[in-house]
């Protein structure tokens, strides 16, 4: 399937208050969470199941030939390197696959497998000798759909008769034609103008469908009630699949209105914790000082690579335009970026081009780079009232389970209130925040 042209714009215009720290859309959220990371989340959890048929069975497998796909289907998960199927897969690819077809609603965090499950699901279903829609997958946004496609594209790689339409915006057909192709990805909107206002396929022909980041979706006005209204028009033979990354009273509400009877799945998140973080402070006398630490530090990192977390936008551009000035190789990842943009960034970053990546909150929330040894928090993060933050604090800083490599933390002091900052945090985790001597970057190891 042809990519549409790429969007230029996230269109989620910010307040351009220097001093207000930058919001972030769960739909880019997610997204960015997407692009960063590039490998399977690892878990100890085990999945919880709840079903309203206790005896209808249910099968786990432990690998993806157990599952009986078709030669090519399977030969292109190989092909990607899953070796094996993920916690979530286990259980829910056996339901997804199984005859008669089995509804499910599955939540996970991100990075552990839902899409590649479901994706699967959806390319086996497909029976290329009819030249019509019969699976329909919606995503929240353009990007989030590209990105579910692409992943359809290289699962069905040896599966050349298996068609993909995207239908976001900047697609168009002419009046009268019909889709030809087997899977159609798209948002809401343009599904339902495709669907039911210009008929463009046969909404009551769609045997399988997919609801992707159900969260993210009710969190767009609109959405929810377009999805409402699309799959009112399924057939009630449909099978349904609900995914979402969190499980809120108001997604499992929603998954009750598209999803009857399913089975539930639910992989709870593995916490972040401090354990294998060194946490130190360094005081400074004001914001020269806290550059002259940062690029002390900066010459100590021999391997791995650093995160710094400023406050505001203007002083994450006023660092990094400081320190590229310097002869460093940094990042900059501020919202004034575009979707692109920010990939690009990431990108780069993840293949080690910039040792240091300098962004505001934009990035503080889930996504964990593997290879960051040391974050640096430029200034303490702190909430509307100028109290510690300690959720974002642990969300910077923190590792998951005894996955997590070990760290170092970083946190630059400037005056008694970040001071004050600093005390709060170290009483509210329990875990001693030591004092490095600013002169003495080498005693970090
Ligand atoms: P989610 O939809 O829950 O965010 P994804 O399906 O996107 O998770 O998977 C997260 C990452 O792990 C992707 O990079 C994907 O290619 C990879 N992945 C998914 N399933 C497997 C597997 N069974 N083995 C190895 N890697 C996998």
């Amino acid at each position: 399937a042809a990519i549409p042209a790429v969007s230029v714009k996230d269109g989620d215009s910010r307040s351009d208050d220097d001093t207000s720290e930058e919001q972030i859309s769960p739909a880019e959220k997610s997204l960015l969470q997407k692009i960063i990371r590039k490998r399977l989340v690892e878990t100890t959890k085990d999945i919880e199941i709840q079903r309203k048929d206790p005896h209808s069975p249910l099968y786990s497998v432990k690998t993806f030939d157990a599952l009986h796909l078709k030669p090519a289907l399977l030969k292109g998960v190989y092909a990607m390197g899953f070796n094996a199927p993920s916690r979530i897969q286990e259980t829910a690819l056996p339901t997804l696959l199984a005859d008669p077809p089995q509804n499910m609603i599955a939540q996970s965090q991100s990075g552990t497998g839902k899409t590649a499950a479901f994706v699967l699901a959806m390319l086996s279903r497909v029976d290329p000798t009819k030249d019509y829609p019969q699976v329909l997958c919606l995503s929240p946004t353009y990007e989030l759909a590209i990105q579910t496609g692409e992943v359809a594209a290289r699962m069905s790689r040896f599966c050349p008769e298996i068609k993909i339409k995207y239908a976001v915006r900047g697609e168009e057909i002419s009046r009268g034609l019909k889709i030809n192709e087997h899977i159609i990805i798209g948002t809401p909107g343009k599904v339902l103008d495709w669907g039911q206002k210009f008929k463009f396929f046969d909404l009551s022909k769609i045997s399988v469908f997919v609801l992707d980041e159900a969260d993210v979706m009710i969190a767009t006005q609109g959405h929810q009630d377009q999805c409402i209204r699309i799959h009112k028009l399924l057939p009630r033979s449909c099978q349904m699949m609900f995914f979402s990354a969190t499980y809120e009273p108001e997604v499992m509400n929603f998954a009750e209105i598209i999803v009857s009877n399913p089975l539930i799945i639910r992989l709870l998140r593995e916490e972040e914790s401090l354990d294998n973080i060194k946490q130190y402070y360094i005081k400074c006398k004001n914001i020269d000082e806290k550059y002259t630490a940062i690029t002390n530090i900066y010459g100590v990192i021999t391997i791995g690579q650093a995160i710094i977390f400023c406050h505001t936008k203007k002083t994450a551009s006023w660092l990094a335009e400081k320190m590229t000035k310097d002869g460093h190789a940094v990042a900059i990842l501020s919202g004034d970026l575009t979707v692109e943009q920010r990939i690009s960034v990431l990108d780069r970053f993840r293949a080690g081009l910039e040792k240091v990546l300098i962004t505001t909150n934009v990035l503080a929330r889930g996504i964990d780079v593997e290879q960051v040894t040391i974050v640096v928090n430029f200034d303490l993060p702190m909430d509307q009232k100028r109290q510690a933050d300690c959720e974002t604090y642990l969300h910077r800083i923190g590792r998951t389970g005894r996955f997590g490599k070990s760290g170092i933390a970083i946190n630059l002091i400037d005056s008694p209130h970040a001071m004050q900052l600093c005390n709060d945090i170290e009483k509210h985790f329990g875990k001693k925040i030591h004092y490095l001597d600013a002169e003495d970057a080498d005693e970090i190891e």
